[in-house]
């Protein structure tokens, strides 16, 4: 059945129940995808320079070839024997330092983050969970209390075993070192050992993706791992966006703020859209996770997840897409510099490798977000073949995360269209 959009629209109610979220004033119905480009019903080409999920490139011929073949062999789940969970397991692990040697693979980023959270608890006998307060890891009964900014409708009452800390925001509250956020997260440690909850784990994305991902220096997380480390919790990494080499500079965001987490949570990129997500930590964490009961997942680690997943390794590295993430990423910015000095709604121009954008205001002196422009802005994009979002907590700053194997020219088609869309913009 082929529906237009307006019938999609209507169905997707009809048919999923209200609140399903699509983007943009006008939603886009995509139909195929190749590299860095999508195709909408009407043929209609797009750039993309939003989606992390197919981090080599939408539809990459090793991944689709990798899949294939495997689902054309077998495919079971893991309490049967495979090469494929242990072959992928041991080159991922191969990638992060020597004590991150042991993985459990999920579905979901939210499975993995739930399990993270379930070893915090087994290693130190203590619940009390701190984030920021402007974050997201995920959908679960217990992770989806870590997102203060979409409280769930039902808590089970674990509201209390969490805590918050403002999110770090390097352009209206500067904290070059670190020492101010780890301040917090001390506060806060302190107040749940108070109240009898005691403190598990921090966490974190190292690079604050979701928070508007501020300009923190290299090495900005060590004063705050010495204050979780000091009271004896864990320090979790979710790198369910951060990982992969999007940022350019490392493989693991973790190395590029100088440490090394006790549990680290992947997702989205990891298959190249194929679900798949996983939890990497020391075999004595995974061991004390897995004491009480067994672990099982009937679709996770699958040998097509893990054909899929070894392929995305395979292709980051033989298309040195770490080191191409870098170099466009730094002409990106260098060109949404050039733009800021033209643009005076530009007030802060952010980002590493091929996680950037720019926050947008109505005043610089103020800072005052320039949100409902941003809003405007994004689907003006839209309308000209250009597809990103925004973020941060006052929705005012452009997202742009493309694909990995995004080039330099698809960067100026990026800036010399947003150029002449806030040219008009503020005409
Ligand atoms: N962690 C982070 C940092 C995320 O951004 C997300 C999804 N946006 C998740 C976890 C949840 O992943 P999933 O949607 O696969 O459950």
């Amino acid at each position: 059945m082929t529906r237009t959009t307006s019938q999609l629209i209507a169905d997707r109610t009809r048919l999923m129940g209200p609140n399903v979220s699509t983007f943009y004033d006008e939603p886009v119905h995509f139909v195929k995808g190749e590299g860095v480009w999508l195709w909408d019903a009407d043929g209609r080409k797009y750039l993309d320079c939003y989606n992390n999920v197919p981090h080599v490139g939408h539809c990459n011929p090793r991944v689709v070839d990798a899949i294939c073949r495997q689902a054309s062999t077998l495919n079971t789940h893991t309490r049967y024997l495979h090469d494929g969970i242990l072959d992928y397991i041991e080159r991922l692990t191969g990638t992060m330092d020597a004590s991150l040697d042991t993985a459990i693979l999920t579905c979901t980023g939210s499975e993995a983050n739930d399990i993270a959270l379930r070893m915090a608890e087994a290693v130190t006998g203590k619940r009390g969970i701190i984030a920021t307060d402007a974050t997201y890891h995920g959908n679960t009964s217990l992770v989806s209390q870590l997102s203060k900014s979409n409280v769930p409708t039902v808590g089970f009452g674990l509201g209390q075993y969490f805590r918050f800390v403002d999110a770090p925001d390097s352009y209206r509250r500067p904290d070059p070192d670190g020492t101010g956020f780890a301040a917090k997260v001390a506060a806060q440690i302190d107040s749940l050992e108070q109240d009898g909850t005691g403190f598990a784990a921090l966490v974190v994305c190292p690079y604050f993706l979701n928070e508007g991902f501020p300009d923190n220096p290299d090495g900005w997380l060590k004063p705050v791992a010495d204050a979780v480390r000091k009271a004896g919790g864990m320090l979790i990494c979710d790198e369910v966006q951060s990982g992969f080499g999007r940022t350019g500079t490392h493989l693991w965001a973790h190395e590029k703020m100088g440490v090394v987490p006790d549990i680290m949570v992947l997702g989205k990129p990891m298959a190249n859209g194929h679900p798949v997500g996983g939890v990497v930590a020391n075999r004595d964490i995974v061991k004390a996770f897995r004491s009480g009961y067994r672990y099982f997942n009937t679709f996770g680690g699958n040998p097509v997840s893990c054909a899929a997943a070894m392929a995305v390794l395979e292709e980051i590295e033989t298309q040195n897409l770490v080191a191409n993430a870098n170099t466009v990423g730094d002409h990106a910015r260098s060109r949404l510099t050039a733009l800021a000095a033209k643009h005076e709604v530009i007030g802060d121009v952010r980002g590493s490798g091929l996680i950037f954008g720019a926050e947008l205001v109505t005043d610089r002196t103020t800072k005052a977000p320039a949100s409902d422009l941003t809003d405007r802005i994004i689907n003006e994009m839209r309308h000209r073949g250009i597809i990103h979002s925004k973020l941060g907590r006052h929705k005012n700053t452009l997202k742009i995360r493309p694909p990995m194997p995004f080039s330099i020219e698809n960067a100026d088609l990026l800036f010399d269209t947003l150029d002449d869309v806030l040219t008009k913009a503020n005409k």
